[in-house]
């Protein structure tokens, strides 16, 4: 009954004292954003834009973009809408785009690095969404994915002001970018860590590689840390650093996620209710007690048991 109750509850998504944690959804496409109609969903953590660039043979033009960033906004009137630049290459291939023959394409030219040989599609794209912004009057956030450097995150930060964005991110998915999290931050007004990658670069497993997902675990200790670090550089300047990977979808994972300090959750919409459930059940000290338990754990098993142990059992 409670959860059936809570399921419905709109409002921010918050721990049982009344800590705010933004309850948000993945999408990626225009439909995904019009059935959002949940109250329980607080707005989009990561529009994976690829979508619009999927199974084309050239880049969907300006005017094309501008459409379909605006029914998004549209559709989120007056809710936050964060919206990833390009991420092509690795495991989304483009024809247009992505290099043939990269021997480790996960490694190579993909995400915010096709800004060395593609700029013009970058610009492109902010040139869409800051049109759809003005037209709708929406204010979005925008962030480029697969940022490793703070020289990186400096370029975007410029080129997306330039373009007329006001609020300017990164995600934080390379282990060298969360190391070194205080200085990429001090280049832009948010983060959004991406723990699918995250995962994938901090244990040097192919994401794609099922038989390997144990070693891809986002409970692996050595992830929570990077995590952690994160967090605790968002507060110390004051910033967002929120999750967009699909961690934050196992509701337990999720009052770790809130204990370490992340200030917002984002995921697949069904799996909403259940983080918004979770959060209610617990103060934010207690969710900081299950995230030092879950960092005390040597094994993912270990870190998953200890937050487990101490997690109410009707999450
Ligand atoms: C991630 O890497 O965690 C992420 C959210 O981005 P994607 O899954 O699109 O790479
Ligand atoms: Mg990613």
């Amino acid at each position: 009954v409670a959860l059936a109750t809570l399921a419905e509850a709109s409002g921010p998504g918050q721990t049982a004292d009344g800590h705010e944690v933004a309850l948000l959804a993945n999408i990626g496409t225009a439909e995904d954003a019009e059935r959002l109609t949940d109250a329980a969903v607080q707005g989009v953590g990561l529009f994976r834009t690829e979508v619009l660039f999927l199974g084309r043979t050239t880049a969907p033009t300006e005017d094309e973009q501008a459409v379909v960033y605006t029914r998004v906004l549209r559709a989120l009137a007056g809710r936050k809408v964060v919206i990833r630049t390009l991420d092509a290459g690795a495991d989304k291939p483009l024809a247009f785009v992505t290099r043939q023959g990269e021997e480790n394409p996960a490694l190579g030219v993909r995400g915010f690095r096709l800004v060395r040989t593609a700029e013009d599609l970058l610009r492109t794209q902010l040139a869409a969404i800051g049109r759809a912004a003005r037209e709708t009057g929406e204010q979005p956030w925008v962030m480029a994915p697969m940022v490793a450097t703070v020289e990186e995150a400096a370029q975007f930060a410029a080129i997306a002001r330039e373009s007329g964005v006001a609020t300017v991110g990164v995600m934080v998915e390379v282990p060298s970018a969360a190391l070194r999290a205080r200085d990429v931050l001090a280049e832009v007004d948010f983060v959004s860590l991406g723990t699918n990658d995250l995962a994938q670069y901090a244990m040097a497993t192919d994401r794609l590689l099922g038989e390997l997902v144990d070693l891809l675990d986002p409970w692996q200790p050595a992830v929570l840390d990077l995590v952690a670090l994160t967090a605790q550089a968002g507060a110390e300047l004051g910033k967002p650093a929120g999750v967009c990977g699909e961690s934050a979808a196992d509701p337990v994972m999720a009052l770790v996620l809130t204990g370490l300090g992340v200030t917002s959750l984002s995921m697949s919409p069904a799996a909403v209710p259940a983080a918004r459930f979770a959060l209610a059940r617990h103060t934010r000290a207690r969710c900081v007690e299950i995230a030092e338990a879950a960092r005390d754990g040597r094994t993912a098993a270990e870190a998953r048991a200890a937050a487990l142990a101490l997690v109410d059992p009707e999450v």
